[in-house]
């Protein structure tokens, strides 16, 4: 166990910003509205879900003018801050797809592959530079109940044609070397490691490319219908103008929406992340990991991390902070105690990289809804459609997310908006004042179950029994 002086070393010249976010090269904001704009369809919030359905709305028809409005700036949000594992699973992993669609989970794998490769193709025809590394993932056990609970993992994963390998102490050693692990589960498919802030700004390049007008530092403060003699419309107020468009998207995923219907499914969670310095060939040696795959470790409290582009690991997870009212906001992001238990956690992972050092830490909001993901819904006469809340797996998701908002602002039936995933509102949480607490016993419970071999106790169960749960 290291020693409160070594993670206090480790983290001091840690700095509180987004590793992704700081580079030279991030583009240069655009300038805040100041003007009163027409528009087709206006997208609130410039994340990947905002910006997925710029692109996808712009090159369907490009005759249609588009505005983006971002509170801050494109990629603030969790698309900037996030570990950049693009997996294709729409449904926050196959064994919660199948706990909720049992019936259409073979659509849902299928969608997911056909969103993944999507993905892919933008960035391979636009050439937008994010990294991206077909590695899959490695889910690794790190108390003795976790193992049993791959084993039955790898049955599920292998019945709906997902290529794994289940592995046991000394095979994953081999993989990645931590004494903390007791086996391990490789997904060899349908994972891929990436640059999250690259992926967005590259999405944003081609979003102007093909016409879409952004407008940063511009938060949407009103979405209002506005009936005319033949059809409704909306208008987006800001506060240096307004954009008015037939149809709107909100993208605002777990930051204060403008559509308060969003509050009652989507409870920001802030999950916090550290990366180290870059770690030279000799330090990476120490515990192998040639084939770059994204870990995470399996309690129902876990961490996720990997390899960045230039060697260096990030860190994050095992935290998920909620904050009463739904708070998202600066004052709330840093907490050095959570940086404390990552890095204490990091050298109980790793103890060969004693030494390393932090060069950034940070969090971020995750949208969570109770069924951990995404969730839809229309609002102002169907003229304005929002999809969010992907919980921690929205990187891939997120392109989906916004094809779905797209179809339902343009009235389109598709197989998408077909999927009962869509069509069905996840279960609420509860309103302030009990959100608040509900959410923290839930926390308790989590923990508690973790530290009793897996065990879901009264509470879960409970909540397992109504499909609905807590999670980052
Ligand atoms: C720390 C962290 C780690 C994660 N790791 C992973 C991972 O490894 N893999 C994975 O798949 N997912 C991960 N996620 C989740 C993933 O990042 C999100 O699901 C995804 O980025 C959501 O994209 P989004 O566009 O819906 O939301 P966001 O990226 O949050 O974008 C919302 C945007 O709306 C803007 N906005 C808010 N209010 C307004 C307003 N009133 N007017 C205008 N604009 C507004 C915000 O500034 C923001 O830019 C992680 C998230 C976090 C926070």
């Amino acid at each position: 166990m290291m020693t409160d002086p070594l993670v206090a070393r480790a983290l001091a010249e840690a700095r509180p910003v987004v590793f992704w976010l700081d580079r030279p090269e991030h583009p240069e904001p655009a300038p805040p509205l100041s003007a009163d704009l027409e528009a087709d369809l206006v997208v609130v919030g410039g994340g990947f879900t905002g910006l997925w359905t710029a692109v996808t709305a712009a090159e369907a028809d490009p005759g249609r003018s588009i505005v983006v409005l971002e509170a801050d700036t494109v990629a603030f949000g969790a698309s900037g801050r996030n570990g950049g594992f693009c997996d294709a699973s729409l449904t926050h992993g196959l064994e919660n797809g199948i706990a909720h669609w049992p019936d259409e989970i073979d659509t849902l794998i299928r969608l997911g592959n056909e969103n993944l490769h999507g993905l892919l193709d933008v960035v391979a025809r636009h050439s937008i530079d994010c990294s991206p590394e077909p590695t899959g993932a490695l889910d690794v056990a790190v108390a003795p109940w976790q193992t049993e609970s791959l084993a039955k993992s790898a049955v599920v994963h292998e019945a709906h044609g997902r290529h794994v390998t289940l592995l046991d102490a000394a095979a994953t050693r081999a993989e990645v070397d931590s004494p903390t692990y007791l086996g391990g589960l490789w997904h060899h498919d349908g994972v891929v490691m990436l640059d999250p802030a690259r992926l967005a700004w590259g999405l944003l390049r081609v979003a102007k490319s093909l016409g879409v007008r952004f407008f940063e530092n511009t938060p949407a403060r009103s979405i209002e219908a506005v009936q005319g003699t033949e059809s409704t419309t909306v208008r987006i107020r800001t506060d240096g103008g307004s954009v008015g468009a037939r149809n709107a998207v909100v993208a605002t995923n777990a930051f204060r929406p403008q559509v308060r219907r969003i509050r009652r499914f989507v409870v920001p969670v802030y999950d916090h992340v550290l990366v180290t310095e870059p770690l030279t060939g000799n330090r990476l040696a120490t515990i192998g990991w040639s084939n770059r795959q994204g870990l995470s470790d399996v309690g129902s409290q876990f961490h996720y991390y990997r390899l960045t582009p230039d060697d260096r690991i990030l860190w994050g997870g095992w935290d998920a902070l909620y904050h009463f009212g739904n708070r998202v906001d600066p004052t709330v992001e840093h907490s050095p105690s959570t940086s404390r238990l990552l890095a204490t956690h990091f050298f109980e992972t790793f103890p060969q990289l004693e030494g390393v050092a932090f060069t950034h830490r940070w969090s971020g909001p995750i949208g969570t809804t109770s069924r951990f993901t995404c969730a839809w819904g229309t609002s102002h006469r169907g003229r304005v459609a929002w999809s969010a809340g992907y919980t921690g797996l929205g990187v891939g998701a997120s392109r989906f997310g916004a094809r779905v908002a797209l179809d339902l602002v343009d009235g389109q039936e598709t197989e998408r908006t077909g999927l009962e995933m869509v069509r069905r509102s996840p279960f609420p949480f509860p309103p302030e004042p009990l959100r608040w607490p509900a959410i923290q016993l839930t926390r308790r419970a989590i923990q508690r179950s973790d530290r009793r071999g897996g065990r879901r106790g009264p509470w879960l169960t409970m909540l397992d029994r109504f499909g609905i749960g807590f999670d980052s």
